[in-house]
């Protein structure tokens, strides 16, 4: 079996996102809009929702590591670009030679941005952790991150762009006690030398909720992609369109059951057991079995043969499941459904 047989697809509604991006940098105005396209764009694909972003109201992109970086310079986006997930082996001369913003969460990652040796000031983003502890200088390091990068700064080689910081996510309250760890840190930062021109830390979630986190720039991610940061409210409550939809045609029916050629090799999650659904003949369908290239849904009873259409997520706008649906019938976030979506042509609508 074949994906051109089934005709298994994923389908990127780009009227969606173009809908999505407009609403939320609307709604943060005065803040700006960076939008969030790492991991290919959440599985939507990194360059062409690159460029709608930028039309549709984002100013700047962000990415987690350089080499995203570079490939949206190659295709010619000059818009303010973010990277800011280094390794050992990062090029931080290439991401300096193509202006690229860089956050740095360490002293190692500075020193090797100063050892690149370049003309041009580097465009730095010093990040403070605010209790995720994932990333992000500790309040013990912080001053000493910034007054070296003060210096840089004094000597031409660095500008400070900002200081930013990423919340857990975990409730307002923690939301909140990170704010207020990080208006301390931007404080420290202010007295060691620092002007940044830019102050960022919320995403999705606080971007949403709490209008004190807006500062100057919201990194927008999976809200864009019109799926909710929230448990109690979907996508569609909040003035969001799903952008992604996964469909295919029903390829055989035995006995009851219609197979379809999407299945976990393409990244579909493996749902709890007898939970998953699909829309199949305009109705709600179990999902009976899941494979590697293949997923079986029980058709009992229904009018259904080789060639029907089947949508496995899509904007709910038929009855069809969404992938906000999907993420708790798998147990996880809505990210993971679209992000992991891989080896179906992509359809740019
Ligand atoms: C992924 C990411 C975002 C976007 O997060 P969402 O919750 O998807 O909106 C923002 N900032 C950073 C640093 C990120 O890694």
């Amino acid at each position: 079996m074949t994906d051109e047989t089934s005709d298994a697809r994923v389908e990127i509604d780009l009227d969606a996102f173009r809908h999505n991006v407009r609403t939320l940098s609307e709604l943060v105005r005065p803040a700006a809009t960076m939008l969030a396209i790492k991991a290919d764009a959440y599985g939507h694909g990194m360059l062409p929702l690159a460029a709608v972003a930028l039309e549709a109201g984002a100013t700047s992109l962000a990415v987690l590591e350089v080499p995203a970086a570079l490939a949206l310079r190659h295709a010619g986006i000059t818009a303010p670009v973010f990277a800011w997930l280094h390794g050992e082996h990062t090029d931080f001369g290439a991401a300096i030679d193509a202006d690229v913003d860089l956050g740095i969460s360490a002293r190692w990652q500075l020193d090797a941005v100063l050892a690149a040796g370049r003309e041009t000031p580097a465009r730095l983003h010093l990040k403070i952790d605010t209790g995720l502890h994932r990333n992000g200088a500790s309040r013990e390091d912080w001053p000493a991150l910034v007054a070296a990068a003060v210096e840089a700064q004094r000597l031409g080689r660095i500008v400070i762009v900002g200081l930013w910081s990423h919340l857990a996510d975990a409730s307002p309250e923690d939301d909140a006690a990170a704010l207020d760890a990080f208006r301390l840190a931007v404080e420290v930062a202010r007295g060691l030398g620092a002007e940044p021109e830019l102050l960022h830390l919320a995403a999705s979630s606080a971007g949403i909720r709490m209008p004190q986190a807006r500062l100057d720039v919201v990194r927008f991610g999976i809200a864009a992609y019109g799926i909710s940061p929230f448990d109690d409210r979907s996508g569609r409550d909040l003035g969001l369109r799903p952008v992604m939809s996964v469909r295919a045609r029903v390829v055989a029916v035995h006995d009851g059951l219609a197979t379809i050629g999407v299945g976990s090799g393409h990244g579909i999650h493996p749902p709890a057991i007898g939970a998953a659904e699909v829309l199949v003949g305009r109705q709600r369908r179990r999902i009976t079995a899941l494979d590697v290239d293949a997923l079986s849904i029980d058709v009992e009873g229904m009018q259904v043969g080789a060639g029907d259409e089947v949508i496995v997520f899509g904007p709910g706008d038929d009855g069809e499941p969404t992938a906000e649906e999907w993420s708790r019938w798998a147990g996880t976030i809505g990210d993971e459904i679209v992000a992991r979506v891989r080896r179906l042509p992509r359809v740019y609508l």
